[in-house]
């Protein structure tokens, strides 16, 4: 999930007033090589700090330091989309294992020095879909042990397009995790193909099957992430759209829905910003069916 990565100057001066220093973008790198070796770039496995009204002061894992890898291609989507389009990873090429991905992050917690403490989340996120890693559930366990194991009190996050939440490794992950963030940009098929542009064999309906069956086995906090947007042939932010997004949304019963628009350059030119006033009815219909909703940039 993409949104996460960008450190910016409203949320140096939120992090400001909520009592932490200046945040220094700290990043923890892997190098990554192609099949054949050859080094290709550093990209970042722990990035940030952020710091949101939603996760407090936060740090990012991003589980693929390479070519973004996504079961989505959403028009949207500011690193450009997915450059490697699949519904299953066999094997990821950068070799993350959850060694290198906790001496990262322990790298991470030393250059945050003192401020390590007031870190409220760790949240996977970053280059593509994390539930995609071969490694996904490991990961996420040595991960809760590790800041376990500190005494930190960081809630553990994901953020997921949705569309694997009822593989064997997110369940395995789930009882890990403290907070899931998933997308859901509309429950129309048509518009979720031309928005989400899933991979073969993605479909809405088991999308939908596998939120409403979230509540059950997850305890933790679920939020519903919905990016509102306008194109030339399409919106998603009308009457019906939040009708029929509310009607399922109560089937699933998150703890909250974050609306969004588009905030960075899309991957495709003719994706539009929402209006706000649609956005804030849009807002208003989800919370006449009982939904806490919060519509960004508050
Ligand atoms: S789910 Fe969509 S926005 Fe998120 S990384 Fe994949 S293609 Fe980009």
């Amino acid at each position: 999930m993409a949104n996460e990565t960008r450190l910016r100057s409203n949320e140096k001066a939120s992090a400001r007033r909520a009592g932490l220093s200046a945040p220094r973008r700290i990043v923890e790198f892997a190098d990554y090589r192609e099949p054949s070796g050859r080094a290709l770039s550093r990209i970042a496995i722990v990035y940030g700090p952020l710091y949101s009204r939603r996760r407090g002061f936060s740090l990012g894992i991003n589980l693929f330091p390479g070519p973004s890898i996504c079961s989505f291609n959403c028009i949207y989507c500011f690193r450009g989309g997915a450059q490697r389009h699949l519904v299953s990873v066999e094997r990821d090429e950068a070799g993350l294992d959850p060694g290198r991905v906790i001496r990262a992050l322990y790298h991470a917690l030393q250059r945050l020095g003192s401020d390590a403490e007031k870190l409220q989340a760790i949240d996977f996120s970053g280059n593509g879909e994390p539930t995609l890693h071969p490694r996904f559930a490991e990961i996420v366990k040595a991960v809760r042990e590790y800041i376990d194991g500190k005494g930190l009190g960081i809630s553990l996050g994901l953020f997921t397009n949705s569309s694997r939440l009822c593989s064997p490794a997110v369940r395995e992950a789930l009882p890990y995790l403290d907070h899931v963030e998933a997308k859901l940009d509309t429950v129309v098929p048509w518009k979720f193909h031309v928005i989400n542009q899933p991979a073969p064999g993605i479909e809405l309906h088991n999308i939908l099957e596998c939120l409403a069956m979230l509540r059950g086995f997850f305890h933790g906090t679920i939020a519903l992430q919905v990016i509102l947007l306008e194109t030339d042939g399409l919106t998603n932010y009308w009457f019906w759209d939040a009708e029929q997004l509310a009607s399922l949304a109560e089937k699933i019963s998150p703890d909250r829905v974050n609306l969004y628009t588009v905030y960075a350059p899309p991957r495709q030119k003719i994706v539009r910003k929402a209006p706000r006033l649609h956005m804030e009815r849009y807002a208003t219909i989800l919370r006449e069916h009982g939904l806490d909703v919060h519509v960004y940039p508050e």
